[in-house]
């Protein structure tokens, strides 16, 4: 399956990470681990909070039929900010229905509920690109596509602004004549 999960990535799932994942690598996906697990009776049940080896995952749910497995999103986090709690917003689940798929950045922290009867069958496709690594290996102070580096960046933000009325203040304050 390897020239036709290659083919997926650059057919289809470039053009995706273009649009919706330029800061992760986007249209510059140039690898790819394609695998499939099996969730049910006598397999796995469930899966705690985790990140991928990817850039751009896609999860396709090939079946059958089953219950729960529902996977439930806790925001994209880099490495310094992996165990930092996840903001309101970006709390949410996500029921498979089979034939479907979804597509998410590597970086989203997230989990599988234990799918409780019969079988679920995903077929996982992480992809990467040696551009994007490579670029990382420079650090920067905030990354634009962490939840927790987005929120340091605002309040960082915002204590400027209140350094600046307050400065303003002092200054009107002083100007004025005794
Ligand atoms: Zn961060």
């Amino acid at each position: 399956m390897d020239s036709m999960l290659e083919k997926l990535m650059e057919d289809f799932i470039r053009h995706i990470s273009e649009i919706f994942f330029a800061d992760v690598g986007g249209y510059a996906l140039d690898s790819h681990h394609g695998f499939v697990i099996q969730y049910g009776f006598n397999r796995d049940i469930e899966l705690g909070l985790h990140v991928d080896d990817s850039e751009v995952t896609l999860n396709v749910c090939l079946g059958k039929q089953f219950s729960g497995g529902e996977l439930y999103f806790r925001g994209v986090r880099c490495d310094k900010h992996m165990s930092a709690e996840a903001l309101p917003e970006e709390i949410f689940e996500y029921s498979h229905i089979p034939g479907h798929a979804i597509i998410h950045r590597g970086r989203h922290r997230r989990g599988a509920r234990a799918t409780t009867a019969a079988q679920r069958i995903n077929l996982l496709l992480w992809c990467r690109s040696s551009v994007f690594r490579e670029l990382s290996k420079h650090p920067k102070d905030f990354v634009r596509w962490c939840g927790e580096c987005q929120r340091e960046m605002r309040e960082r933000v915002n204590q400027a602004v209140t350094a600046k009325k307050r400065y303003r203040f002092l200054f009107i304050f002083s100007s004025i004549p005794f």
